[in-house]
């Protein structure tokens, strides 16, 4: 028996799930058989098959993944769909969410910091600082839990001695805050080198979440 007809919406959410998934490389926030993207769909996900390169990936290859974790087809889901899963359950507002292992943010991650308050854009990640989980094996549960965690109150995280995970209530934002982070990264990295950032204080970090609160483009009234 041959597989049900995708609708056309589902459709086009395969394809722009493939888009973000090779703009990750294309924006040299990934490389090779690394990082993994979902999106909800209806009470469960799509995510990126388990070790296929993102220039391989069709439509149809995408894995449906359900609330409680159940799969069908030839194609496995990503080894993290543990904490894709998790994320989109426990955090309602979310739609997407975006793994990678860009290099910044690696290396941040391979000393076990957290990003600190060293420049205002760290507010987009929703807090004063972003934080780096502990580490655990790729592809466990254990990772997924660290994960959520650091991800309290937040968009976005470091996994030490691993990579990052941004998220977005679409792909759109979950791959413009990847971005973010990874920028984020590098300047922590690049101001270690000449002496050490220079922190925002936390008055002034609630002043930029505020803002942000009420940043964006709007129509004059
Ligand atoms: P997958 O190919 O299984 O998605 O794994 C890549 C990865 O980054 C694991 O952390
Ligand atoms: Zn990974």
């Amino acid at each position: 028996m041959s597989a049900a007809p995708i609708h056309p919406d589902e459709h086009a959410l395969r394809e722009a799930l493939i888009t973000t998934a090779l703009e990750t490389n294309r924006r040299g926030l990934n490389q090779g058989t690394s990082g993994n993207v979902s999106v909800r769909l209806g009470d469960g996900m799509l995510i990126t098959p388990s070790g296929v390169p993102y220039e391989a990936l069709r439509p149809e290859d995408l894995v449906f993944v359900d609330a409680n974790g159940h799969w069908e087809g030839s194609l496995r889901p990503s080894s993290e769909w543990h904490f894709h899963r998790a994320i989109l359950q426990e955090r309602r507002e979310l739609a997407a969410v975006i793994h990678v292992h860009s290099v910044h943010a690696s290396v941040v991650a391979i000393q076990g910091r957290d990003i600190p308050a060293l420049h205002y854009m760290v507010a987009a990640a929703g807090g004063h600082s972003i934080r780096c989980a502990p580490y655990a094996t790729f592809g466990t549960e254990a990772l997924s839990q660290h994960a959520l965690e650091a991800l309290r109150d937040r968009t976005a995280c470091l996994l030490a001695n691993h990579g990052m995970i941004a998220t977005g209530a679409n792909l759109e934002r979950a791959l413009w805050l990847a971005e973010e982070v990874e920028l984020l990264a590098q300047q922590y990295v690049l101001s270690l080198q000449i002496g050490g950032p220079q922190l925002l204080d936390d008055a002034e970090m609630e002043r930029v979440l505020a803002k942000f609160r009420d940043y964006g483009p709007r129509e004059r009234t």
